[in-house]
């Protein structure tokens, strides 16, 4: 499986905001969409032009979560996996050297 965006393969793509939309999409069925131009997504936030934001009818546009590299935003996708019923399996080592 490739990224839509920039074709790399799932196994090889380093964590960035191209990923963290992929997951979006995919994954938490987000409309993740990339930022034409700045956009104000808060009160005193903005999405960078180029950044991705999701889009939805109901809220304000929002940043597309840092899935990658923010470990809150990580449990967000175990979480979404676990209520849909897929078997999430946490793995942890013992430290790096
Ligand atoms: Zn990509």
């Amino acid at each position: 499986m490739n990224c839509p965006h920039c074709e790399t393969e799932i196994d090889e793509h380093e964590a960035s905001r191209c990923l963290d939309a992929w997951v979006a999409k995919a994954v938490m069925d987000e409309l993740a969409l990339m930022s034409p131009s700045p956009i104000y997504v808060g009160r005193f936030d903005w999405v960078k032009k180029g950044d991705w934001y999701v889009a939805s009818e109901n809220d304000s546009p929002y940043r597309v979560p840092y899935y990658s590299v923010n470990i809150a935003a990580a449990w967000e996708v175990v979480g979404h996996f676990s209520e849909r019923q897929y078997h999430v399996e946490v793995w942890e080592e013992d430290g790096f050297d």
